[in-house]
Parts: C-alpha cells; structure tokens; sequence
C-alpha cells in the first residue's frame, strides 16, 4: 500500500484524469501503457486489471463528488475488502486485505471517505462548468472556486471582464 504518491493526491489525479483541454473532453488513462506506468509509480502494480478495475470506479467517484450519485454506488466495489490487525514491535498496524488487481480502486474509493470525513465539503468540482476538474480546498476560508487560478480562474475571470465591457458598449 505504500506509494511515493498521498491517498489525497493519488485520488485527485484520478479525478482529474479526464479534464476537458482545449474545448475538447480527454482522458489522460487512454494511453493504457502510460497509465499503468503511472499507477505503479503511485504504488500498485501496474497490471492491466488494476487499471480496468480503476476506470470502472473513476466515473462512479466522480459522479459522487458531482453530487449526481449517491455514495452507494460505490458499495459493490467495497465488496470482499477487509482490514486486518497485524501486531508488529508491539503495536497494531492495519492492513488492507483486497484482491491485488482491486487495491487501488479502493484506495480511491478510502481517500475519499477519508477527505469527505476529515475534510467535509472541501472536495468539489470546478467551478467552471466546461473543466471536469475538481480541487481540494485547503484555504482557511473555504472559498476556492478553480482548480487551478492559472487556468480557469483567470480564464473565468477574463470572461466576466470582457462580458462586462460589453455590456457597458451596449448601454
Ligand atoms: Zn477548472
């Protein structure tokens, strides 16, 4: 289970996996080499069943977060998952107990209970409503709205400006 990557980066890269670039919907899992590179660098296997049984629960994660889901969707893919003590120098550690091909579809899913819990309503889509990204927001205020101000912040804020200006034209 362990990984260069975090849980919380790891389950937002699968998030924003499929972000919308150029007007056009991509989807950066479609090179199937690359993305099995990519998932043994974040600490799987790299197997192609690992990666079928991540794509099977990308879209259900990202429904859920959208709020187009209910979390329930995500249940049968919990099935036969255990977590089992181990004692080792004393102490208890948790295991995960899961077919390999399976581990790192649910450490998607664990992530993200794990940030809805500790972090509730901190995980959401991008505000801009042609991305299909989604942010973490980790400002004390709670009030980011882009996955990124480089992209679509100012791209949104772009908008409002040249829409305002037009409007001004107008009158
Ligand atoms: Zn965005």
């Amino acid at each position: 289970m362990a990984g260069s990557t975090s849980d919380e980066e790891f389950l937002l890269a699968v998030l924003n996996s499929t972000p919308v670039v150029a007007g056009v919907l991509t989807d950066r899992f479609a090179d199937t080499a690359a993305a099995r590179a990519w998932l043994a660098a974040a600490g799987g296997s790299g197997s192609e069943a690992e990666l079928r049984h991540l794509l099977r629960v990308r879209p259900l994660l990202q429904e859920v977060v959208r709020g187009h889901q209910p979390p329930d969707v995500l249940g049968p893919e919990l099935r036969d998952v255990a977590r089992v003590p181990v004692l080792t120098d004393g102490h208890v550690r948790w295991t995960l107990n899961v077919p390999a091909e399976r581990e790192m579809a649910v450490r998607a899913i664990l992530a993200w209970d794990q940030l809805v819990k500790q972090s509730p309503g901190r995980l959401r889509p991008c505000a801009n409503p042609k991305c299909h990204r989604f942010l973490v927001d980790h400002s004390k205020p709670n009030t980011a709205r882009w996955c990124s101000m480089a992209v679509c912040g100012n791209r949104m804020k772009a908008r409002r400006h040249y829409q305002r200006i037009r409007n001004d034209d107008a009158r």
